[in-house]
């Protein structure tokens, strides 16, 4: 029977550690403050926007939204991303997505100071960390690779499967464990005999989006499974992309759904409002937390 990997437990970990470093940060005068631009009234956005800034509340990081029509200009949000770079009382901010039909988020993700992209999404955030180079990181590959590694998860020289290729999630993650000396494969919807492919894993990721597609036919026996998926389950609460039942009886360790990689995700953004922050004042330091 497999166990465990509690992203609950290791997020309020890594929370009171960035809870931590805001306190240090206040005592030398510095206030973190984290900025998030909302366009248009999706609830899930809404909701989403919510449960961040009472992240933020709870580990003393200020919060400021920006709640804008749909009907504004894609110009308008381009001189607002502007004015966020520039403003040195913001440490971070990031584009609540999805933006409303007609607005195209890549100009404006492209425009964010790499040192406020707290989201970890634009293209420079993403070539830094393609080339190894320092920098922010996105949320959800990162917390990945932290519930790994304070779980006492060795990665060098691991075999690392990833089923999925998005920019969220599946290709900034395999640059991470490449970056830990994982050997990594990416699959994706064109991948052939994908079953036969992610048998080989040591260490499985599925964010496939796919309700409950990975089952025990896929899971090496003893693999550690990290499932990113999230869907709303017939009759409510919520599952993943893997078959836990049939996955726990295969695999070593897995993150189950909810409470793995959510709260993960949730906490590294506080961890890179915080990282923002300190590296915009005190660069020269070392970082107060890993
Ligand atoms: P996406 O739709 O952008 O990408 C899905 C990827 O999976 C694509 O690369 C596609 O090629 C691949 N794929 C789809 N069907 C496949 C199949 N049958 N076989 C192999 N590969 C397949 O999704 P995303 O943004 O990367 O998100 C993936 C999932 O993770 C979603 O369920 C999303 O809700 C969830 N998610 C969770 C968190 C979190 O914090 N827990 C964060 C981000 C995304």
């Amino acid at each position: 029977m497999a166990e465990i990997l509690n992203g609950k437990v290791v997020a309020a970990e890594v929370r009171s550690e960035v809870a931590a470093g805001v306190a240090e940060l206040k005592e030398r005068g510095v206030s973190v403050r984290l900025d998030v631009i909302l366009v248009g009234d999706d609830p899930a956005s809404a909701t989403y926007v919510r449960m961040k800034q009472k992240d933020c509340a709870e580990v003393g990081i200020e919060s400021k939204d920006h709640s804008l029509p749909a009907s504004i200009a894609q110009n308008d949000l381009a001189v607002l991303v502007e004015e966020l770079n520039e403003d040195p009382a913001v440490s971070g901010f990031f584009i609540q997505l999805p933006l409303p039909e007609g607005l195209d988020p890549l100009p404006l993700i492209s425009a964010i100071d790499p040192s406020k992209d707290v989201d970890g999404l634009s293209p420079l955030s993403a070539g830094r960390l393609a080339i190894g180079l320092p920098g922010l990181l996105p949320c959800t590959p990162h917390g990945i690779v932290q519930l790994l590694k304070r779980s006492d998860i060795e990665l060098a020289g691991k075999e690392a499967v990833v089923i999925g290729r998005s920019n969220l999630v599946g290709k900034p993650l395999a640059q991470l464990l490449l970056r830990d000396n994982a050997t990594v494969t990416v699959c994706h919807s064109r991948t052939k005999n994908l079953p036969e492919v992610t048998r080989r894993a040591e260490i499985l990721v599925v964010a496939a989006g796919r309700r409950e597609m990975v089952g025990a036919k896929y899971i090496r026996e003893g693999a550690i499974v990290v499932d990113v998926g999230i869907h709303p389950r017939d009759g409510g609460g919520l599952v993943g992309d893997v078959r836990l039942d049939e996955a726990e009886a295969v695999a070593s360790w897995i993150t189950p759904v909810p409470g793995g990689v959510g709260p993960m995700t949730r906490a590294m953004l506080l961890y890179n409002t915080l990282k923002a922050a300190w590296a915009g004042k005190y660069e020269e330091e070392t970082q107060p937390i890993r």
